[in-house]
């Protein structure tokens, strides 16, 4: 067996459900500090973080990532226990196993062949691994960049190891996310009876016309690099459950997923404005979840562009569609910030599964980074 097959399998016998741990932590530790790298638990239960580096000069290079995982969701629905990992037709099965701790497998023990090879690369090594990337993230990433940053650790470039790739390995690099903003409203109408709707309020009325514009309105056109801003309703509640009775109010909650176009203020701004024209009566609160963040083409982009092609042959496409992730964290300190890893056709659903191949070949293109970012005086051929 493949050192990266058994290092995920170890990492996927731990149930780290967000934000539990289960030793996943310990496991990276201790592989990095046999390498010389200095290991720094940042615990703010019960969320756990490892900060570990190797050298102190700049450039700083940073794999990140996360040992926790989204829960299982239905068991029966599991053709294998999600915990205990198996190997099925070249496919590894396994809660964790796509998103992301193939990932963290093959950062880890490409850092070993690259260590081995490179003791005295340029610059610095560094892990940034926490257990919150699932859940609240508000002790996870977050917090140690604040700790970084308090004391004046630069992170130049970051390679996050979530899963990125579409029909085949590298076929798709992150150099960006789009923003997150939600809104939870409640629109204040009158109680009444149906049969006398004078005396009534209908919040359900008086809130249509505003939504529909809200759901027809382009937003931008996006741009180069960034899909256009989308707005989407997730949940909607009015009624008292009689058929005879105008609610009173109704509760709405949507999201908005925005490019570099736009900004939390310019939005909120045309969100109020079309409430307004249209007359509702509201409470609104906001929930900014991440601003976007991009990294330009430049360095890092063209390293692991680089190594996905020396390895793969493949030139990977730049994307930023998807979630948010860790990497709005890291972006905004000035770091260049790249996101490459396994497939994401099965993340968060059951029988989660990733080709294993392609965490050996993940480990090679983690390596190759390495080399472009760290060790640019090539070792003479042995
Ligand atoms: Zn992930």
């Amino acid at each position: 067996m493949s050192s990266t097959l058994a290092l995920t399998e170890d990492l996927l016998r731990r149930p780290s459900v967000s934000p539990e741990d289960h030793g996943c932590l310990d496991v990276i530790g201790a592989r990095l500090a046999a390498l010389g790298f200095r290991n720094e638990r940042l615990t703010y239960a019960p969320v756990d973080n490892l900060w570990s580096r190797r050298g102190s000069a700049q450039p700083l290079l940073c794999f990140a990532g996360h040992t926790d995982v989204v829960p299982t969701g239905p068991r029966e629905e599991w053709h294998t226990d999600p915990f205990e990992p198996v190997v099925r037709d070249g496919m590894l099965y396994g809660r964790g196993s796509a998103d992301m701790k193939s990932g963290l497998a093959a950062m880890v023990v490409a850092t070993e062949r690259f260590v081995a090879r490179h003791p005295n690369h340029v610059g610095s090594l560094a892990y940034l691994i926490t257990s919150d990337e699932e859940g609240p993230s508000v002790d996870g990433t977050r917090r140690v960049m604040q700790v970084l940053e308090a004391r004046g650790e630069k992170i130049d470039f970051c390679v996050v190891g979530e899963p990125t790739s579409h029909e085949r390995l590298g076929d798709t690099i992150k150099i960006g996310r789009r923003g997150s903003l939600s809104g939870r409203l409640t629109v204040h109408g009158v109680q009444g009876h149906i049969a006398y709707p004078h005396l009534a309020d209908n919040p359900v009325h008086g809130f249509a016309p505003a939504l529909a514009e809200l759901v027809a309105r382009r937003w931008d056109e996006g741009n180069e690099f960034f899909q256009p801003t989308s707005f989407q309703v997730s949940n909607v509640a009015a009624g008292t459950g009689a058929p005879n009775v105008v609610p009173g109010e109704m509760k709405v909650r949507f999201n908005l997923r925005f490019s570099t176009e736009q900004t939390v203020e310019s939005l909120q701004r045309t969100v109020l404005a079309i409430l307004d024209r249209h007359g509702v009566k509201y409470t609104l609160e906001w929930f900014v979840s991440g601003l976007p963040f991009f990294t330009r083409p430049g360095p890092l982009t063209e390293a692991v562009s680089g190594a996905v092609r020396d390895v793969t042959g493949l030139t990977p496409q730049f994307s930023t569609t998807g979630g948010t992730s860790d990497g709005r964290f890291i972006a905004p300190t000035g770091a260049q910030v790249v996101e490459v890893g396994v497939g994401n056709a099965t993340i968060h659903k059951v029988n989660e599964c990733v080709r294993v191949a392609d965490i050996d070949v993940l480990s090679r293109i983690y390596e190759r980074v390495m080399e472009r970012v760290l060790a640019p005086l090539r070792l003479s051929p042995v």
